[in-house]
């Protein structure tokens, strides 16, 4: 694997997986999730259309099979889930990560390439399958024999689509999602996002989250980044001036812990009311209704922790407010990520608020993005300036816990 970890705070068990899955990734070793799972995997177990960009190597196969196992249900033994990738060997590779991921479960999966005898893949389609995982030109030619019944597919999944779409799968592709019920999840792994995937995206997939994995994360050049100095118990107060002086479109405020963040949202709901808060321990149909609303714009202000709260790709996030400076510098990186990618001319905000003992944090912040971030001052509301606030530069790392 050639990925930088996210947080390496974060554990499978954070992304909501379940216990017999939790015993999969155990069996099969891998011990935290890699970047793109990270994001990818609580957005797409939300059942929402998902784009992941992401390079091969990255655990991007684990991303959409472990949301699968979650979602599917093996009681009914009839194709579910429908994977497409661009060459046989990477078909396969897929089918063993499948089974290996799957292995306790009832799960049941076939791989469906050309340059295999198709005899085979037929008599495992008939004693039914749930996932079926190929190449588009196989896969079309046991569509059109009435032996691949697309039927009760709720998920469609295109890996590698730049790739695909390079070697001229584009039509398959278009036939293979036409035949697909237009009611279900649609899934895409792309390394790259040129016009073609977009043009594709818009065409089949309902207004898709996208995460945004392929340059180790490093999207902040279109966000405006400020820190403020404030004092621990003056954060909430802060906050709402920050709030005022800004009036963002659309806000996230992240926080470290789960308990942190009830009570914000505790605060800021009793006075505001499109606030809302999203993180591991609530309910998935609470985290569902909400993502909804704040897609929809009904939620200005989202708080919410990292694990979740990274995963979320909004085009209306205008300001992004770390109101607990992040535990790692990829977080920072992660958190704000999630703004600057509106239209090319609107700009992103992020706002770090800053203790009087975290300077050294937000020094290593600094070095991982290698920008020095400006303060921004409310008058009436600055701490003391952080200790060791202009502490050497000793060169760039990545990743470093900065507590
Ligand atoms: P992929 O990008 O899906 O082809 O994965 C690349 C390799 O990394 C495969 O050998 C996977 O089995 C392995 N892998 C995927 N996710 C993890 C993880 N979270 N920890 C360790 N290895 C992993």
């Amino acid at each position: 694997m050639t990925t930088s970890a996210p947080g390496a705070s974060v554990t499978f068990a954070d992304l909501g997986l379940s216990q017999p899955t939790l015993n999969a990734l155990q069996n099969v070793q891998f011990e935290k999730p890699s970047p793109i799972q990270a994001a990818f995997i609580p957005l797409a177990m939300t059942g929402i259309d998902c784009i992941g960009q992401a390079h091969t190597g990255t655990g991007k196969t684990a991303a959409f099979v472990l949301p699968l196992l979650e979602r599917l249900n093996f009681d009914n033994r009839v194709v579910q889930a429908l994977v497409l990738a661009p060459t046989r060997e990477l078909s396969e590779q897929i089918a063993n990560e499948c089974k290996r991921l799957s292995y306790s479960s009832m799960c049941r999966s076939v791989c469906i390439v050309g340059g295999r005898p198709i005899r085979s893949q037929i008599n495992e389609l008939e004693k039914g399958v749930h996932i079926a995982i190929g190449t588009p030109g196989r896969v079309i030619d046991l569509i059109e024999r009435g032996i691949l019944n697309l039927q009760h597919l709720t998920v469609a999944i295109l890996d590698e689509a730049d790739r695909m779409l390079d070697i001229g799968f584009r039509p398959d592709i278009e036939k293979i999602l036409r035949r697909c019920p237009a009611e279900r999840q649609t899934l895409m792994l792309t390394a790259t996002m040129p016009p073609l995937v977009e043009r594709l995206a818009n065409r089949y997939m309902k207004s898709p989250e996208k995460v945004d994995c392929s340059t180790n994360g490093i999207a902040v050049k279109t966000v405006d980044q400020f820190y403020l100095t404030v004092d621990e118990d003056r954060k909430m107060e802060t906050l709402r001036r920050l709030l005022l002086d800004q009036r963002p479109q659309q806000v996230l405020v992240f926080l470290r812990t789960k308990r942190g963040a009830d009570r914000l949202h505790a605060k800021f709901s009793r006075k505001l009311p499109d606030v809302a808060i999203l993180h591991g321990d609530l309910p998935q149909t609470h985290r569902d209704r909400v993502m909804k609303a704040f897609r929809a714009g009904e939620v200005r202000m989202l708080i919410a922790t990292d694990v979740v709260g990274r995963g979320i790709d909004i085009s209306g996030i205008s300001h992004i407010i770390n109101f607990d400076i992040p535990e790692y510098c990829d977080d920072y990186v992660h958190r704000v990520g999630r703004t600057g990618r509106l239209s090319s001319d609107e700009k992103g905000y992020a706002f770090t608020f800053v203790t009087r003992d975290q300077g050294e944090q937000l020094t290593n912040i600094e070095l991982r993005i290698n920008t020095m971030l400006p303060e921004y001052k409310i008058p009436g509301f600055e701490a003391a300036r952080p200790k060791e606030r202009r502490a050497e530069w000793t060169g760039g790392f990545s990743n470093s816990p900065v507590s």
